[in-house]
Formats: structure tokens, C-alpha cells, sequence
């Protein structure tokens, strides 16, 4: 890839000032409008990531900025000693929306699904009964529900987890579309939820048979256990549904929402449950300084009516065929699987030929030649690339970003 002084500047000060958690590829950003992004040589991109699903809206979406502006030069944050003129609105507006009672404000999706998870043990002991300090919680194996060391704690990724004990109990892991698994779990009477998310988005799209999450709420009723559904990366039109739930009509006892929840303009992250759970938690217990502002509340209302209003999640529905059966038409010798729903799609490159290294190339080395060919998309793990365009991708750029996807994996297979 080649880069421009200005690029190489740019990412030299990131890797001299900064940490190094992430491993990004060398593009360097500085514009974004609808499903397209620009790098400080004024080269076009195609988004195919869109921030992890964040920005679901668009980059720079007309409403939401002007919610944002408007908002900001009138009151951005007053913290939660006060009431302000925006959160009470939001939340009667969403919680009608979306049907649950009640809902807390956060800021990211880590901080929701910590929010989520204190909730489970606190209504595992005030309603369910579990003896202190017992309450636990199912997880399934190959889960991302975060960087916290709670989340991490429940996590089975080596990568994530590693290095980072000693890890907090109460977490029972199964494997995930495993049914009987799950049932053998939910006969421990110490357990107060089972938080799952609709499809593995980080663990490469893993999408579960259907029926399962219908199968897995039932069961999780039956057994008087919290069905939580984390839908901060699946949820907000991103798989064809308002959320992933609703393909199997499924309503979660709890539902974490995150990431698209404001259009990626800033982080904007929401627990949504009934009385009974939200209620157990009282003044003083849990909170955030930012969490509920009112300039997030003023976005993330806007972001969501975008959603409804250019009816994105039908919109997913219908390109996200188009993209899966693109990409399966091409059979091509290195695509070892496409799969996905809605806008939420993954392909599974088998390694091949040589990358300059002299290795077989991976997902990685794609990634790089998609970016030199103006798409950009990123592996998870080695052998996967994740496409989640922003949901306002048009048709003509959809086509565009195909076009140069199957060139791109036609001319790496020789
Ligand atoms: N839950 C899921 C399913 C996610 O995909 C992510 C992020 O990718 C998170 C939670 C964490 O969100 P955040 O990065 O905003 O903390």
C-alpha cells in the first residue's frame, strides 16, 4: 500500500504516542458521508465496516448532526445529580419503541453489558432468591461482549483474556447453538441470566440455527433465568430486523443496545428490562457521569428515527441477499463459506497462494488488497473478513464495492 508523506506522518504518531491495542490498516481517515469515507490524500473508500456496526445511519447523517449541533449549543451534559430535558423523553420514547418498562443510559456497549450483568445478580438475589454472593451467569464460548475485565472474565478468547487475571466467578461457559448444553446449565439454581448475543459478530458471524434463540428464551423462562440478548453489534436494523431477536420473535428480559444506538456520533449505550429487574437496582448503585447526557439522548433519538423513517432494517434485508448470493455465484476456490443476515455478512477465505512474506495468504492480506482497491473491511481472526456496510449504502455503490470484492478474491486464488 502506498502512502503519502502526510499518511506516514500521521500513523508514525500514533505508534510513537499512542498504545498499542489495535493493529490498523494503513489508512488514514479524515472524511466520511453515507457508506463512503475519504483518507488525507483525498482517495475514496467504500466503508465496509462501519465502525463495528456502529455507524449503521451513515457517516454524518443530516438529522443526526443537526440533533447534534443543535443539542450541543444548548446543553451537552449535566450529569445525574440533576434531571435534564432530554432523557425522560428519550426513555419513554424508546422503551414504547422497543416494549419494556424501563431503561438505563450507559455510554459504550462494555458499560451496558457490566450495567446487565450487575442487574442479573441483582435480581438473581432480591427476586429469585439465589444465596449471596452464589448468582451466575451462562455465557457461550467464542462470545464478545467487550474489554472489561468482568466481560473478559466470561470471555474464552485467548487473546482477550489472557494476562489479564485474576478473572471475576460466577460465569458458566457452553458452547454456543448448543441447546442441551444450555439446558444441562439452567438446571444449576444459582443461575440468573443467560447473556448471549443473536449472532457472534466478533466471532465471525456466527449465525445460530434457527430456532435456537426462541428455543433458548423458552427454556431460560422455564427455568426462571434472564434471557440477555446483546445487541449491541446485531441490533438497530443491522441484520434485516429492528433487531436479531425479532426474526425468531423473541423478547429478551433484558436487551443491551449499543454502537448504531447513536449512528457512531458519539457513544451512546442503553439497557432496556422490565420493572421488576430495573427496579432492583437503587440511587447510589450504579451509575456514569456521562450516562443519559442530554446530547447523547438528543442523538440517539434522531439516530433511531433515521432507522424507522428510511426503513433501513428492510433495506439490509434486501441488499444482504444481494451480497450473499454475489459472493456465492463467484465459487471461488478460496471462499470457504459466506454467511451472514441482513448487512451483517462474513467470508471465509481458505489460506492460499503466497503473500510477501512468502506465508499463505490470509483474510489479513485480502483486507490490505481491498483497501488498494478502495474498499475497506477488516478480518476477524485469521481467516475471516466481516462486511457490515453502513445501511444507506446505495444499490450503485453496493454494486461497486461487489464488483471489486470478487476481483479482488478472483486475483488472489491465481
Ligand atoms: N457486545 C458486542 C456484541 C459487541 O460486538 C461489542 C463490540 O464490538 C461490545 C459488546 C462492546 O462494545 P464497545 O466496544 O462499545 O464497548
Amino acid at each position: 500500500m502506498h502512502l503519502s508523506e502526510k499518511a506516514k506522518r500521521l500513523i508514525d504518531l500514533e505508534n510513537r504516542y499512542g498504545g498499542k491495542n489495535y493493529a490498523p490498516l494503513e489508512v488514514v481517515l479524515t472524511k466520511g458521508q453515507g457508506a463512503k469515507v475519504w483518507d488525507v490524500d483525498g482517495k475514496e473508500y467504500l466503508d465496509f465496516l462501519s465502525a463495528y456496526s456502529a455507524v449503521n445511519q451513515g457517516h454524518a447523517h443530516p438529522k443526526i448532526v443537526a440533533a447534534l449541533t443543535e443539542q450541543a449549543s444548548r446543553l451537552t451534559l449535566t450529569s445525574r445529580a440533576f434531571y435534564n430535558d432530554r432523557l425522560g423523553e428519550f426513555e419513554k420514547w424508546l422503551c414504547e419503541l422497543l416494549g419494556f418498562d424501563r431503561l438505563i443510559p450507559m455510554n459504550s456497549g462494555a458499560e451496558a453489558v457490566e450495567t446487565a450483568m450487575k442487574l442479573a445478580r441483582r435480581w438473581g438475589y432480591d427476586v429469585k432468591k439465589i444465596p449471596e454472593n452464589q448468582a451466575k451467569i451462562i455465557v457461550c464460548e467464542g462470545n464478545f461482549h467487550g474489554r472489561t475485565l468482568g466481560i473478559l472474565s466470561a470471555s474464552t478468547d485467548p487473546a482477550s483474556r489472557g494476562g489479564f487475571g485474576p478473572y471475576l466467578p460466577g460465569f458458566i461457559v457452553i458452547p454456543y447453538n448448543d441447546l442441551k448444553a444450555l439446558e444441562h446449565a439452567l438446571k444449576d439454581p444459582h443461575v440468573a441470566g443467560f447473556l448471549v448475543e443473536p449472532i457472534q459478530g466478533e466471532a465471525g458471524v456466527v449465525v445460530p440455527d434457527e430456532g435456537y434463540l426462541r428455543c433458548a428464551a423458552c427454556m431460560c423462562k422455564s427455568a426462571g433465568v434472564l434471557f440477555i440478548a446483546d445487541e449491541v453489534q446485531t441490533g438497530l436494523a443491522r441484520t434485516g430486523r429492528l433487531l436479531a431477536c425479532d426474526h425468531e420473535n423473541v423478547k429478551p428480559d433484558v436487551l443491551i443496545l449499543g454502537k448504531a444506538l447513536s449512528g457512531g456520533v458519539l457513544p451512546v449505550s442503553a439497557v432496556l428490562s422490565s420493572n421488576e429487574v430495573i427496579l432492583t437496582i437503587r440511587p447510589g448503585e450504579h451509575g456514569s457521569t456521562f450516562g443519559g447526557n442530554p446530547l447523547a439522548c438528543a442523538v440517539a433519538k434522531a439516530a433511531v428515527e433515521v432507522l424507522l423513517e428510511e426503513k433501513l432494517a428492510e433495506r439490509a434485508e434486501r441488499l444482504g441477499r444481494i451480497f450473499r448470493a454475489e459472493i456465492e455465484a463467484l465459487k471461488s476456490p478460496i471462499v470457504e463459506k459466506v454467511r451472514g443476515k441482513g448487512l451483517l455478512n462474513a467470508v471465509v477465505i481458505k489460506p492460499h497462494g503466497k503473500n510477501q512474506k512468502g506465508n499463505p495468504k490470509t483474510a489479513y492480506d485480502l483486507c490490505h488488497e481491498l483497501a488498494d482497491h478502495g474498499v475497506l473491511a477488516k478480518q476477524t481472526h485469521v481467516h475471516t473478513i466481516r462486511f457490515a456496510p453502513p445501511l444507506v449504502i446505495t444499490e450503485a455503490e453496493l454494486s461497486h464495492g461487489l464488483s471489486v470484492i470478487k476481483q479482488v478474491i478472483s486475483n488472489s486464488c491465481v
